[in-house]
């Protein structure tokens, strides 16, 4: 039973008609994907890999690949779940049959992954009392111990996104190769796929140049090894402040940005995003210290300028550099009209949402006028 109805649809379909900038999802899995296209995106616009990793019988063997202490413990960790990223990306490559998919690198906040340090501590208390001498408690203490070293006091501010695959190489380069295998195999059952590799979280270009290379290796070997050729690109999220104001550098190595708005606002701001809307935000906005929550319409004098800027500077080094925005706000309908002005190729929201930002889209050219947008958009 499809969710819009035929007169809906018909409205849609006029509101396409006169949209310049694309509308894609954000989804990570075959189901959603699947949502995004009955919604009518043209694409997914990012695919968060780490939530392919929450599910409870991943978990343990997440926790094997982060805790390991040598590099076989890891690569035996990383062996076990190559076959479940293919399948993950398979998956969601053959529902969007061509269609551009931008798959993120792993970026999770390490301790959302790890054992709960209470409920280590109290198992371990209780080991300590009716069965002091075993080996699961020696275990448990060890585990508790590197739980610990691992623990940071701001996660989100820590080792997180392409820092992960900067000292743990090997993580990326997993990923990378079922992406290609996934890839590789579509191919032979005849589905194009058109994957986007994107690198979170990247703050100074040699980070994504590193990665870049990385990726590229993956690719080069899997065409080797499989002697199937297949066509990807490579490009970065830019979310942190020190992206955007050297996106001139960064465009070097990027074939398309993505802003993740949801960083940046919290990086901009200076407001952590896991807890200012619990906080003061809301007070702030009362006394009309702020106009409106940033996490949910963009900023536009700060957060704003800073997408404006890494718009510019990318595509003074890459004239028609691809762009979009992956946030929270690329579902929100002031935030979609100042995308179109930045001149954003397309904006990326949940499913649900796809139909309210293509008209939102709509509503922007006619509020605007086709000619303000900033560049020639070449694809919805
Ligand atoms: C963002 O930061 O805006 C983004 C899209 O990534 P995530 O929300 O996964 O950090
Ligand atoms: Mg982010």
């Amino acid at each position: 039973e499809p969710e819009l109805s035929a007169e809906f649809q018909l409205l849609l379909s006029w509101a396409d008609e006169e949209r310049k900038i694309g509308v894609r999802a954000n989804a990570d899995n075959p189901q959603d994907s699947a949502k995004a296209l009955e919604f009518g995106a043209g694409g997914i616009g990012l695919c968060r890999t780490e939530h392919m990793f929450m599910d409870a019988a991943r978990v343990p063997i997440v926790q094997k690949m982060i805790l390991a202490e040598t590099f076989d413990e890891r690569n035996a960790a990383l062996d076990e779940l190559l076959p479940m990223q293919q399948g993950d990306f398979e998956g969601i490559l053959e529902v969007m049959q061509g269609l551009p998919v931008t798959i993120r690198l792993l970026d999770p906040p390490l301790h959302e992954f790890l054992p709960d340090k209470e409920e280590l501590l109290v198992e371990i208390t209780k080991l300590q009392i009716l069965d002091p001498k075993s080996k699961e408690l020696k275990e448990k203490e060890a585990l508790l111990k590197k739980v610990r070293q691992l623990d940071e006091f701001n996660p989100m501010l820590g080792h997180r996104g392409c820092r992960l695959g900067m000292i743990h190489p090997e993580i990326y380069e997993m990923q990378a190769r079922a992406i290609f295998y996934a890839v590789a195999n579509l191919a032979d059952e005849g589905i194009e796929a058109k994957p986007e590799i994107m690198i979170p979280l990247v703050g100074h270009v040699n980070e994504l140049k590193e990665m870049r290379e990385l990726v590229n290796a993956a690719a080069l070997s899997i065409k080797e090894e499989t002697g199937k050729q297949f066509e990807y690109t490579v490009g970065t999220m830019i979310e942190i402040p020190r992206a955007a104001l050297t996106a001139d550098q960064i465009a070097e190595e990027a074939d398309f940005f993505s802003f993740g708005t949801n960083d940046l606002t919290q990086t901009t701001f200076g407001y952590s995003r896991d807890d200012a809307e619990g906080k003061f935000l809301q007070t702030y906005i009362d006394q009309k210290v702020l106009p409106e929550n940033p996490f949910a319409v963009l900023d536009r004098e700060g957060v704003g300028k800073l997408v404006e800027i890494g718009v510019e500077l990318g595509r003074k080094t890459k004239p028609g550099l691809k762009t979009g925005i992956c946030g929270e706000h690329g579902g929100e309908k002031s935030s979609i009209e100042f995308c179109y002005k930045a001149g954003l190729d397309y904006v990326s929201c949940s499913p649900y949402r796809v139909p309210l930002a293509r008209l939102a889209a709509a509503q922007a050219t006619i509020r605007f006028g086709k000619n303000n947008h900033k560049e020639a958009v070449t694809a919805k």
